[in-house]
């Protein structure tokens, strides 16, 4: 039989390469953010194991001559910095497991609307919120089924809500909330604050592993840094999005979009 040779279709090869060449570029892109986050996570476990070495070798070199109160001093720093390190740890592995296993991911269909009501009355019993006003956005009888994992979903929610109050100052508000939005295809889930708010500059930047705005805006605070990447990763395994507006110095909103079930 006489083989018939089909002269490829220079339009389709082109398509090809060209996707090739995206995906070649976001795995070069992939690689580097993993190698900066083991950067900038390394150089993150340095600052407060230091703290940690130069309190023990101080105690060790002076336990008996000490006073009650600088032994107070000492195992305070040992006590912060070591909550630093459980945190960075805690959250890194969090977000590694998320990624290194997809499959654990148990969604169900759920109606969110009694979720976020129940999630305000609890933000309203915690007295670390005691000196925010804290508001409820919703329309209780509007029923909202997304397909979630519920333990994940309520971890998003604790990610934005701490970082609204630990962004924010005492008399700030807090506000919680969820809709649809105009296509009814999508939930919209958000929480706003009229905290310290987001430069511009730095917006798109928040979501990336362990980046956390310069220390000379945000001096007293401490974090992981990888609080909204696992906000990111997990919302992207529901196949949802989440962003956030701000504006420096009067506050800012983070959307999470979850499709419909
Ligand atoms: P962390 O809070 O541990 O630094 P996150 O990943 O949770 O890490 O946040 C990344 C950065 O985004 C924070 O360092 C902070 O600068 C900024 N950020 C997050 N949430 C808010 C918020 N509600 N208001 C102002 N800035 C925020």
């Amino acid at each position: 039989m006489k083989k018939k040779y089909l002269k490829p279709d220079v339009d389709i090869v082109e398509e090809l390469s060209k996707k090739l060449f995206i995906a070649n570029k976001e795995l070069k892109q992939e690689k580097q953010l993993k190698e900066d986050m083991i950067c900038n996570i390394s150089h993150d476990l340095r600052a407060p194991l230091t703290a940690i070495r130069s309190s023990i070798d101080y105690l060790n070199s002076s336990y008996d001559i000490i006073s009650k109160e600088e032994l107070c001093n000492t195992l305070s720093i040992l006590d912060s910095r070591t909550s630093i390190l459980e945190t960075l740890v805690n959250d890194l592995f969090y977000l590694i497991s998320i990624n290194s296993s997809a499959n654990n991911f148990h969604l169900e269909k759920i109606d969110l609307t009694p979720v976020i009501e129940e999630y305000y009355y609890t933000l309203l019993s915690d007295a670390a919120f005691d000196n925010r006003h804290l508001t409820l956005m919703c329309d209780s009888d509007k029923v909202l089924l997304a397909n979630v994992d519920i333990a994940r979903f309520l971890r998003v929610l604790d990610n934005l809500t701490t970082n609204a109050k630990k962004y924010s100052n005492d008399g700030d508000s807090i506000t919680i909330g969820i809709s649809e939005d105009t296509s009814l295809d999508n939930i919209i889930v958000f929480v706003r604050d009229t905290g310290i708010g987001i430069d511009e500059k730095n917006l798109n930047k928040i979501f990336e592993r362990s980046y956390t705005v310069s220390s000379s805006r945000t001096p007293t605070l401490s974090g992981s840094g990888l609080g909204l990447a696992i906000v990111k990763e997990i919302i992207q395994k529901h196949n949802g999005k989440v962003y956030c507006e701000s504006k420096l110095n009067e506050g800012s909103t983070f959307y999470v979009i979850l499709p419909k079930a």
